[in-house]
C-alpha cells in the first residue's frame, strides 16, 4: 500500500465535513455537495491506483446517488444515513491508516529514492483449507511476482494488521455452490477489509451462486475453468496504473449560458472541456483537442447537431468518438432518430450536473477501453509494437532535458526449442510469464511493450545506463530461475538483453538500434546476460 498523500487526506476531511453539514441541515443542496466531494475523492484515489479504496468509494457514491431524489426526499431516513455513515467511517479509517507520516523518512541513498516507485500494494490473503494444492502454487507464484501472500483457514480470525490488496477464496469443493458458512465468512472478512478486492475461485456458472457471493462482498467470481495463472494475471492488473490523462470533452453549443453551466459541472468532476459556439469549427477543434466525448447541442445556427454528427461520422478518425446530444427536446421520436443517425446518448437540458458527469465518464471509460484494446497485445496485455514505439517517443521528449532514460531490448533465449519440444501453448505461457514479471517489477510509469514474438521493448525513465543495467540484471536472474510448467514437469528459460541510454543516443530509432546491437552482442557472448551499449 503506498502512503496516501496529505492532499488526499485533506479531500477526505472535506468529505467528512460535508457529511456532518448535511446531517445538521438535512437539505438537498448539502447532500449534493457531499456527493460531489465524494466523487472528487474517488477520482484522486483512482489516480493513485488504489482500486480497493476506489471500489469502496464507488459503492458509497452509488448509495448516495440512489438517495438523491430532490428537495422533498431530504433529510434521508435514519437507516440510510447510518448505512452511509458506516461506509464512510470504514473508508476514512483505511485512508488514515495509510496516511503519509508527517515527518517523511529520510532517504539515505539514491537507491531508496529510486525504488520508491516500485513499492506497490502487495499483501494478498489466501483463504483455503490446510494443504490445498492451489494454495501452495498460488503462494509460490505470488511471491515470485513480488507480492506478499498470507494464508488463512476458512472461518479463522485474521488480525487486520495489514490491508490486503486482494483476498483469494479457494473453496474446498471445486465448482460447487459455496456452503453457507463460507459465504458468511466472506461477508465477515468484507467488513474488516472494505477496500480489498475479493476473488472467489472455482465458482459454478449458476446465477444464484454468483449473486450470493456478490452480496457477501465478492468482486470477482472466477469460473471453474479458469486456472491459477489467470487469477494471477487479474491480480497483476490491479497494480497497473490506468492512463492518467484528464478526460477531455468538447462542447458544441451556441448558448453561452448553457456552455457556462455545462463546463462548470464538468470541471467540478475533474473533467477538462473546451467549447465552440459554431459547429463549422468542429473539425479543427477536434483535431487540436482530441476529445474523448463530444457534447452536441441539437439546435444551432447553420446546421443541427444531428447533421454535424452525421458529417463527423464520415471521417474514419471520428467514427467511434462518443457523441452525447443535449437538447430541451422531449419528443421521443426525434430522440430516436437522432440516436439512429450516429449519436450515443440523449440528455435533456438543463442537465443535472451529476448525471451529466456520470454519463460523460461512463462514455469516456468505454471509449478509452476500446481505444486501448487496439494498442495492446492480447497474449500479454502489454503495449503492442506500434503503441510501444509511440509511447517511447513521448517518454523521450519528457526526458530530453536530463537524458535520464534507458531503453532495453529483451529477447528470450533459444525460444524456438521451447516451442519445438513442448509445443506452442507452453511457449505462450513462457512469454506471458516474462510479461508478468516485467509488469510486476517495473513501475507503472515505465514502458513495457511486446515488440515482436518473444521480444520485448522496455523504457525506464529517470535512470542512467548503469542503474538500468543493474535492474534488468536482477530481473534476468529471477526469470532464469522461474519454473514453467509443461506436461512432464517444469522447464527453465533465460533471456538476453541490450540496454542503451538517452544520454548516449539522442533519438528513438538510434536508441532502439543501439539496444538491438547490444542484444546481439549478448547473444553472441553466450546469452542469459545484459549488455549495455557503448557510444
Ligand atoms: P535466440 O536465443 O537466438 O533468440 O534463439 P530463438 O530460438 O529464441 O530465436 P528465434 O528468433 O529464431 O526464434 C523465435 C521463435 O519464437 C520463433 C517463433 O516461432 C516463436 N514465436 C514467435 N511468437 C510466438 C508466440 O506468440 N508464441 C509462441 N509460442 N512462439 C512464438
Ligand atoms: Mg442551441
Ligand atoms: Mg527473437
Ligand atoms: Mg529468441
Amino acid at each position: 500500500m503506498p502512503a496516501i498523500p496529505h492532499s488526499v487526506i485533506a479531500l477526505a476531511e472535506t468529505l467528512e465535513r460535508r457529511w456532518k453539514q448535511y446531517l445538521n441541515s438535512g437539505n438537498f443542496d448539502a447532500f449534493v455537495e457531499f456527493t460531489l466531494s465524494l466523487n472528487g475523492l474517488t477520482e484522486q484515489l483512482d489516480r493513485l491506483s488504489l482500486p480497493g479504496l476506489v471500489r469502496a468509494c464507488q459503492g458509497l457514491e452509488n448509495m448516495a446517488l440512489s438517495l438523491f431524489g430532490g428537495d422533498h426526499s431530504h433529510p434521508i431516513g435514519p437507516a440510510e444515513s447510518d448505512a452511509i455513515q458506516s461506509q464512510l467511517t470504514a473508508i476514512l479509517r483505511e485512508l488514515h491508516r495509510h496516511e503519509t507520516p508527517a515527518v517523511a523518512l529520510r532517504q539515505t541513498d539514491h537507491e531508496e529514492t529510486h525504488t520508491e516507485g516500485w513499492n506497490r500494494p502487495r499483501d494478498v490473503l489466501i483463504v483455503s483449507r490446510a494443504g490445498h494444492s492451489w494454495t501452495s502454487s498460488l503462494f509460490e507464484q505470488l511471491q515470485f511476482f513480488g507480492f506478499r501472500p498470507h494464508e488463512v483457514r476458512w472461518e479463522q480470525e485474521f488480525s487486520a494488521e495489514i490491508m490486503p490488496l486482494a483476498v483469494i477464496f479457494v473453496p474446498d469443493q471445486e465448482g460447487l455452490h459455496y456452503p453457507n458458512e463460507a459465504v458468511a465468512y466472506i461477508s465477515h472478512l468484507r467488513k474488516g477489509f472494505p477496500a480489498s478486492f475479493f476473488y472467489c475461485l472455482s465458482v459454478p456458472s449458476i446465477l444464484e451462486s454468483i449473486v450470493h457471493l456478490q452480496r457477501a462482498g465478492a468482486d470477482v467470481c472466477v469460473p471453474v475453468s479458469d486456472k491459477v495463472s489467470d487469477v494471477l494475471s487479474r491480480i497483476l492488473d490491479l497494480v497497473q496504473t490506468k492512463e492518467q490523462t484528464v478526460p477531455r470533452v468538447l462542447v458544441v453549443e451556441d448558448s453561452a449560458t448553457a456552455v457556462a453551466h455545462i463546463r462548470r459541472s464538468l470541471s467540478q468532476h475533474g473533467i477538462d472541456s473546451r467549447a465552440i459556439g459554431d459547429p463549422r469549427f468542429l473539425l479543427e477543434a477536434a483535431m487540436d483537442y482530441h476529445p474523448d466525448v463530444i457534447l452536441m447541442d441539437m439546435y444551432m445556427p447553420f446546421c443541427t447537431g444531428v447533421e454535424v454528427t452525421r458529417a463527423l461520422r464520415q471521417l474514419p478518425e471520428y467514427q467511434s468518438v462518443p457523441v452525447i446530444y443535449l437538447s430541451s427536446e422531449t419528443d421521443i421520436a426525434q430522440q430516436v432518430e437522432a440516436l439512429r443517425l450516429g449519436g450515443d446518448q440523449f440528455l435533456t437540458k438543463p442537465v443535472n450536473p451529476i448525471v451529466l458527469a456520470a454519463v460523460v465518464k461512463t462514455k469516456i471509460d468505454r471509449y478509452r477501453d476500446m481505444m486501448r484494446s487496439g494498442r495492446h497485445d492480447s497474449l500479454t496485455g502489454l503495449l503492442n509494437h506500434t503503441a510501444a514505439k509511440s509511447r517511447l517517443e513521448v517518454m523521450i521528449k519528457a526526458s530530453e532535458p536530463t537524458g535520464m532514460l534507458a531503453v532495453a531490448m529483451i529477447d528470450i533465449d533459444r525460444f524456438k526449442s521451447v516451442n519445438d519440444t513442448w509445443g506452442h501453448p507452453v511457449g505462450d505461457q513462457v512469454i506471458r510469464s516474462l510479461a508478468w514479471l516485467l509488469r510486476g517489477r517495473l513501475r507503472s510509469s515505465d514502458l513495457i511493450g511486446r515488440y515482436g514474438g518473444e521480444e520485448f521493448l522496455v523504457a525506464l525513465s529517470g535512470v542512467d545506463l548503469e542503474k538500468a543495467s543493474v535492474m534488468l540484471n536482477r530481473i534476468r536472474e529471477d526469470f532464469s530461475t522461474l519454473p514453467h510448467a509443461h506436461a512432464q514437469g517444469t522447464l527453465r528459460c533465460s533471456f538476453s538483453c541490450g540496454v542503451a541510454s538517452l544520454a548516449d543516443f539522442d533519438t528513438g530509432s538510434k536508441l532502439v538500434e543501439a539496444a538491438d546491437n547490444a542484444l546481439l552482442e549478448a547473444k553472441r557472448g553466450g546469452r542469459n546476460r545484459v549488455v549495455p551499449a557503448s557510444r
